[in-house]
């Protein structure tokens, strides 16, 4: 069941996401996933189809790795084509997703169905967001940066400088 030839269980999760910025919302969930996984590997969308990403995934593992540097257990790793593919070099079995709304199940529910059925040993776990994080989202957080507000409530400092970079604000 486990790769690499791990012979002890080692529970290893993937955190996939854009995270185009990394939020608030996202640290929350990362945080709250260590204490019940050995290891989170935080997996970056590379997506070359997705061209409305403001900053690419050079970008986004450098704010993450900034963000995480006090962080014991996670691992940062960019990710293109199917995660489920990926997900067997780092022995990982299980996807954590973070729910917001009801709105956000219906697609996270199909996702989770189609990656068990494409690999029967994935697992996904789902985190229910912290009512005040449930509404960040990233691409709120461009558009309100866009605009000229503050976001340094709703990202960590490393984000809220880069997106005022990015918005020459
Ligand atoms: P994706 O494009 O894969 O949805 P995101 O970076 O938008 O990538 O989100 C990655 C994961 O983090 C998703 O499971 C999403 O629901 C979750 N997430 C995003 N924002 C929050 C938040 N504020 N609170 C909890 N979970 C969140």
């Amino acid at each position: 069941m486990y790769c690499n030839g791990m012979s002890e269980k080692r529970r290893i999760a993937v955190y996939p996401g854009s995270f185009d910025p990394p939020t608030y919302g996202h640290v929350d969930i990362i945080k709250r996933s260590l204490p019940l996984f050995d290891k989170v590997i935080i997996a970056v969308l590379e997506n070359p189809s997705k061209t409305t990403a403001l900053f690419t995934p050079n970008e986004r593992v450098n704010m993450l790795k900034e963000i995480l540097t006090e962080t014991n257990g996670t691992k940062l790793i960019t990710f293109k084509g199917l995660l489920v593919d990926c997900m067997s070099n780092f022995g990982a079995n299980v996807i954590i997703r973070g729910l917001r709304f009801v709105s956000d199940f219906e697609y996270e529910m199909q996702m989770a169905l189609m990656n068990h059925s494409l690999d029967a040993r994935v697992e996904t776990v789902f985190m229910v967001a912290r009512p005040e994080r449930t509404f960040v989202s990233s691409s709120l957080v461009k558009e309100v940066a866009k605009l000229g507000r503050d976001i340094s409530p709703f990202v960590p400092p490393p984000v809220a400088k880069a997106l005022k970079e990015k918005f020459a604000i």
